[in-house]
């Protein structure tokens, strides 16, 4: 079953919640790994079931990265604040490094995020775009 994981930084929740709930019933069908705090918007905001790992700053990134590692993982979607210094970078350079290294695609912003999901769920025999 596809796999991936959701993160967001506080800046970006907003963007997230707006993400999941447009594809609410394909995320319903696949299994969804998320960062404390943005799984519990995701769930309390659009309804979707997620799996919730540790918060950000208290090493959910590294969670969801030795997902990856385990080559658990068929995707992430990632909405990072480029512009807020987040007290756990090397956390998230981390997560960025072990993609890079298991070619898992990343994706870090909301239009790459679409062109992510749409590709995963054509896979699945979806078409988002219709
Ligand atoms: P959060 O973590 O979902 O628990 O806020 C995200 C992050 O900061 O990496």
């Amino acid at each position: 079953m596809t796999r991936i994981a959701l993160i967001a930084h506080d800046d970006e929740k907003p963007e997230m919640i707006d993400f999941a709930s447009d594809h609410a019933d394909y995320l319903d069908d696949i299994e969804i790994v998320t960062t404390g705090t943005t799984g519990k918007r995701i769930e309390a905001e659009t309804g979707v079931d997620v799996e919730r790992k540790q918060s950000g700053p208290l090493g959910g990134d590294l969670q969801i990265g030795a997902e990856v590692a385990d080559e658990s993982l068929d995707g992430i979607i990632f909405l990072r604040d480029p512009l807020t210094a987040q007290p756990h970078e090397p956390d998230i350079s981390a997560l960025l490094r072990i993609c890079d290294v298991h070619d898992t695609p990343m994706a870090t912003t909301r239009s790459s995020a679409e062109y992510l999901l749409t590709g995963l769920a054509l896979d699945d025999g979806v078409d988002l775009t219709a």
